[in-house]
């Protein structure tokens, strides 16, 4: 399916959050983000640079990526494959990963605003933890990477890189069922259950999807084929500065979010008059209108 195609027939989103079980609007919530990391933060696959260069090769990890779409091996027991294949320290990858992997170009600038915004943003993969955590040092500084979560699997390595055992998260065969993290995560809140926005590009993220309050999902790639198919409403976009501007539609007046609407909040309800919100309407940024409105009925 072409790119052009998925854009064209996204018309489907059905309303499915304008309000919350108490009554709520979607919209003053907490906001919470989930993001896939490969392919979704950063361009390439952490795993597909590692394979490709220093394990079974390209042409045998397509082989054993297009068994798990047959059926014929769990993803966890391809990828199983695919991790044992390498021979090399985790040094050495690293210094592979810097030089391919590219960062969404906006992504940065996205993550500024959720720091500046008091939005907890955490990556949710099925890539392995040392990886992950080792690329967001190298790109964001190991001071921003670390206001990270990271739910993923993780990895024993041996020290002269003959050895790389993935540790799976869930003992499934996903390896890491990103939808149960996500569960997981709303059963561990004791307040409010936050607004889930998911970031996602992929096969791995298809389980997510179906716990995500907002969706979005990478232009052209699976996700989206999988959201139109399947009638899940979703918000396509081409970079982070697409979910940023979606992203202010949600924080400007919601007073988890928003300094000026918190301010206006712990004013006195006499002199909440409209005359006196200082609540910004509207942001500089956003001059499209917003595909939010999917999601309100
Ligand atoms: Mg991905």
């Amino acid at each position: 399916m072409s790119s052009t195609k998925v854009t064209r027939s996204l018309a489907v989103p059905k309303p499915s959050i304008s309000t919350d079980s108490h009554g709520n609007s979607s919209f003053n919530r907490p906001i919470t983000i989930f993001s896939d990391f490969d392919g979704t933060i950063f361009l390439q696959d952490t795993g597909h640079i590692l394979f490709d260069n220093f394990g079974c090769g390209p042409e045998k990890r397509k082989e054993l990526d297009s068994m798990i779409g047959t059926g014929e091996k769990t993803f966890r027991g391809a990828s199983e494959e695919m991790w044992g294949s390498l021979n090399v320290t985790l040094e050495d990858g690293f210094v592979k990963m810097k030089e391919e992997l590219v960062m969404d170009k906006h992504f940065k600038e996205f993550f500024d605003y959720t720091i500046k915004s008091n939005i907890p943003f955490n990556v949710i993969s099925a890539g392995l933890k040392p990886l992950l955590r080792h690329a967001l040092d190298e790109f964001l500084g190991k001071e921003k990477s670390a206001k990270i979560g990271i739910v993923s699997n993780d990895a024993t390595i041996s020290r002269d890189g003959s050895e790389w055992i993935p540790i799976w998260k869930h003992d499934t065969e996903l390896g890491h069922d990103k939808a149960k993290s996500i569960q997981d995560f709303k059963m561990s809140v004791s307040g409010e259950i936050p607004l889930i926005v998911f970031v996602g590009d992929g096969v791995s993220d298809l389980a997510a999807a179906s716990q995500a309050d907002i969706l979005f999902a990478r232009q052209g790639l699976a996700l989206e084929e999988y959201c139109i198919k399947n009638r899940i409403p979703y918000i396509p976009y081409e970079s982070f500065a697409d979910i940023q501007d979606e992203l202010e539609n949600l924080v400007v007046g919601n007073k988890h979010h928003d300094a000026s609407a918190k301010k206006l909040a712990s004013r006195p309800s006499y002199m909440r008059t409209s005359s006196t919100s200082q609540v910004p309407v509207e942001s500089s940024r956003n001059m499209k209108p917003s595909m939010l409105s999917a999601y309100v009925s």
